[in-house]
């Protein structure tokens, strides 16, 4: 599974980088994706990051 972030949308509420951050960190004002593909132990998280992202910036490619 592989994830991505719009920088566009992203308001820097930092709470993807607080519950995944072996996935997320922040860079720049903005979070990013820090691996090219999720490990598999993470993938439900990033989905439950993805659905609580307020500005739905988190873009999950299943
Ligand atoms: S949860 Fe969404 S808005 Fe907040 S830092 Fe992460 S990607 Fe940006």
């Amino acid at each position: 599974m592989k994830v991505k972030i719009d920088p566009d949308l992203c308001t820097a509420c930092e709470l993807c980088v607080e519950a995944v951050p072996d996935v997320f960190e922040m860079s720049d004002d903005v979070a990013v994706v820090k691996v090219s593909t999720v490990p598999s132990d993470l993938e439900d998280d990033v989905r439950d990051a993805a659905d609580s992202c307020p500005a739905e910036a988190i873009i999950v490619e299943e």
